[in-house]
């Protein structure tokens, strides 16, 4: 949950001062920065001393973010907490020149940009331009879809384009009805084109990227396909299949667990008392409010991205700019009132992190098809 741990960040020193590199994972999978400036890799170490120092308003400018394009989607998982379900907040796509606002804001600082949250990505007409403009400021973007949009040619070719760096499928089954179990409304045939349209099109452009990432999130009526979807992953020529854990709110207590939580121990979340489904305590600490910068729909920064029903949005970028939220009174006061996810704010005290026993929620990668020109 760190920024950086130093013992991973020091030896990468003499390569991101001399090539301006800087090599890191996220989720599992192995990425690279290119081009970092001395002011951008200066304002990394700064900001990395928020993990020890926990400011109210953190030093330096966040070099991770996460950006909402859409709140909306297209199917019914049962688990997700998109606006639409809930209806907690105005369904919004998020509008280009307010994307264009934040890049101009925080694109100097940023590393990385993971370009989901809550909705279906895909639904955003503008996506892929935004995704540009991203990757022009030196940006390593990731995004993620359901994978049941429509995606012809001309689309496929514009992802393509847009050097969008990872992009990952969700699929979690290998057969129509199991796949349906979880994405309700959704046709496991539309993704499975879609996957292999874009990795043709990313082969005949001789093109590296996006990186392309099958995954299937583990739960107790799917498990039983992983190796059916492995696969499929192989037929497709993804170049990773991930496993990832399921994200349970703890708020409807242990039957969601029960529901849930697959049989095999190594793909779940939680550990659970002897013959229950009651999570066991283990030892949190979250920096998120520090170490990541989290922008929804609308515009509104937010403290991360469970804040799903906006209780506590530092700002909102049309009134005072991204980087002025982030460093704003009401953003220093959450994290004063913050210990480290040891709160009771109504997000933390529910957070699907607490007690994880994972320390990612994506617990086993694949290498399919390594990209041999990935990252060189
Ligand atoms: S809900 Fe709270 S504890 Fe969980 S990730 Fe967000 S800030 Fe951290």
């Amino acid at each position: 949950m760190q920024i950086f741990q130093p013992r991973d960040v020091v030896p990468k020193i003499p390569r991101l001062l001399f090539s301006k590199n800087f090599d890191f994972e996220f989720e599992l999978l192995p990425y690279r920065a290119s081009g970092i400036s001395r002011r951008k890799a200066a304002n990394f170490f700064l900001a990395g001393l928020n993990q020890y120092l926990f400011p109210a308003r953190p030093l330096g400018y966040p070099v991770v973010a996460q950006v909402e394009p859409a709140n909306i989607c297209n199917l019914r998982c049962p688990l997700c907490l998109t606006a639409s379900l809930n209806k907690s907040r105005p369904p919004a796509l998020l509008a280009y020149d307010t994307f264009a606002r934040f890049i101009e804001d925080c694109g100097d600082w940023l590393l990385h940009l993971i370009f989901w949250n809550w909705g279906e990505p895909f639904l955003n007409p503008d996506l892929f331009r935004m995704i540009a403009l991203a990757r022009s400021r030196g940006i390593i973007v990731h995004t993620s879809t359901n994978g049941n949009v429509v995606l012809d040619e001309a689309s496929a070719e514009a992802l393509v384009d847009s050097g969008l760096s990872s992009l990952v499928f969700g699929i979690d089954g290998a057969t129509q009805k199991t796949y349906e179990k979880y994405r309700e409304g959704g046709r496991l045939d539309t993704v499975l084109a879609n996957i292999e349209k874009v990795a043709r099109i990313r082969r005949r452009k001789k093109a590296s990227f996006p990186v392309i990432n099958m995954r299937f999130v583990v739960m107790k009526h799917n498990e039983s396909e992983i190796p059916l979807a492995r696969e499929l992953a192989a037929k497709l020529g993804v170049d990773y299949f991930s496993l990832k854990t399921v994200d349970m709110h703890p708020k409807m207590g242990d039957e969601l667990d029960r529901a849930y939580a697959p049989d095999t121990k190594d793909y779940r979340r939680y550990a659970y008392e002897q013959n229950t489904y009651l999570r066991k305590a283990a030892p949190f600490k979250c920096m998120r409010p520090w170490k990541r910068i989290t922008m929804d729909a609308a515009g509104y920064v937010i403290p991360c991205e469970y804040d799903y029903l906006n209780r506590h949005a530092f700002g909102n970028i049309q009134d005072t700019g991204a980087l002025a939220a982030w460093k704003s009174d009401r953003g220093g006061a959450f994290r004063k009132a913050f210990h480290l996810g040891h709160n009771n704010f109504y997000l933390c005290r529910d957070c699907t992190y607490k007690n994880s026993v994972v320390d990612d929620c994506v617990v086993e990668k694949q290498i399919i098809a390594k990209n041999k020109s990935e990252w060189d």
